[in-house]
């Protein structure tokens, strides 16, 4: 069996239209979410003993798996997000949780559920309390994707000793949520918003796998690459239509906006370039230290920012205000990819990978003859 990339290629001007149409109001894109599971791209990831196409989850997938991101990214970031939360729980489970686990996902995916990873504390950090009946959560999530339309979770708790452990929540309808998505600038499709979990029961078999977890490396810093293959999509659309637009106003032959013509094309290549590279390294298929596949992803999340960044520049200055016309899909996928670019602790990810390669050298693939 392998993964309909054709289709999904087809279908990105129906998730751009449903983007842009939702944008205003922060609207969940449901109907592009509901596509993207008929073609099989929630199950997608789930080893391939489970159904799935072990794409993220087994080092066979980890360029399928680019594609279909970056496909995806390319017809709308918001919903990129939540496909990447969703693979990156599954892969998570596959990695950390106990065989009954991975079956219970695969099942719950096979039936429809949408997974999210939330981990960014909300003002209350999530912990997990002693409680008469037993443990109990205590706070809640911020930013957490499809806040709303998550099915299940896998969330990071503190438990009584300060270590973090994952945990999977079924998430039941009357949740309490307080939308976030309406404040942000882009990426308002994405369902964000801040999840309160206080009170409700943890039991054991819900603990995915050991304290820290979570944490460890190289697989922390590395499924960063999943995040730009996402990004890599919308740097791939704004280039694109920084082309068609030009062409259409009978303003590419400019010398100038040649220039930026190239310059987004390159960017848009080092992306391509830097995400293959990771994805690479963070599938384990080349033999190498698990500080250089950390230090290397490290790199390439700071290079796909960058070249987002110029790609934004790029087109912002070569198409004018008619980038800022609310009308023009421009704006919008600025916005989107503005916001999706600010990922956690840039400085820290550059300097560790800095230090890391000061005295030795990158990893290089084999590039003889
Ligand atoms: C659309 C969207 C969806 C999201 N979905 C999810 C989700 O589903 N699950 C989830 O867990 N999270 C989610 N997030 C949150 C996301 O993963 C990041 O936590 C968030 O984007 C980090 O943004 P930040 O710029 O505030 O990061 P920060 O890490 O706060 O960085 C901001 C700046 O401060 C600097 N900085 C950081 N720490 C320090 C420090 N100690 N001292 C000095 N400077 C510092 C950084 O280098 C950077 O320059 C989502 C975010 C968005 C926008």
């Amino acid at each position: 069996m392998t993964f309909p990339f054709e289709a999904l290629a087809a279908c990105r001007a129906e998730l751009e239209t449903e983007a842009s149409a939702g944008d205003a109001q922060a609207t969940f894109p449901a109907a592009g979410l509901q596509r993207l599971r008929q073609l099989g791209v929630l199950a997608a990831a789930l080893p391939r003993v489970h159904g799935g196409l072990g794409l993220g989850t087994e080092p066979h997938g980890a360029a399928g798996l680019l594609h279909m991101l970056r496909l995806v990214g390319q017809g709308n970031m918001a919903l990129g997000r939540v496909v990447e939360g969703h693979v990156n729980a599954i892969r998570l489970v596959c990695l950390y949780g106990t065989p009954a686990q991975v079956a219970r996902v695969a099942q719950d995916v096979h039936d429809d559920a949408l997974y999210g990873l939330w981990v960014t504390d909300g003002a209350t950090p999530l912990r997990m309390e002693q409680a008469a009946g037993g443990l109990v959560l205590h706070g809640g999530k911020a930013f957490a994707s499809a806040a709303r339309q998550a099915t299940h979770a896998l969330v990071t708790a503190r438990a009584e000793r300060d270590a973090t452990r994952m945990l999977l929540v079924a998430l039941d309808e009357g949740r309490t949520v307080q939308a976030g998505g309406a404040g942000l600038a882009g990426m308002r499709g994405a369902g964000t918003g801040q999840c309160d979990l206080t009170g409700m029961a943890v039991l054991p078999a819900a603990m995915v796998g050991q304290p820290g977890d979570y944490l460890r490396q190289p697989e922390f810093s590395a499924g960063a690459w999943r995040g730009m293959a996402v990004a890599l999509g919308g740097i791939e659309r704004l280039s694109a239509l920084l082309r068609s637009q030009l062409a259409t106003r009978g303003r590419a032959a400019a010398p100038a906006q040649q220039a930026r013509i190239g310059r987004a094309l390159i960017a848009a290549e080092t992306a391509l370039l830097w995400t293959r590279r990771a994805a690479r390294m963070a599938s384990g298929q080349d033999q190498v230290d698990a500080g250089d596949i950390a230090a290397t992803v490290n790199l390439g999340r700071l290079a796909v920012e960058r070249a987002g960044l110029e790609v934004i520049e790029l087109v912002e200055r070569g198409l004018g205000l008619s980038a800022f016309v609310r009308d023009n899909v421009v704006e919008r996928l600025v916005r989107d990819l503005a916001t999706y670019l600010r990922q956690p602790a840039p400085d820290e990810t550059l300097c560790e990978a800095a230090a890391w390669f000061t005295r030795r050298d990158l990893p290089q693939p084999d590039v003889r003859p």
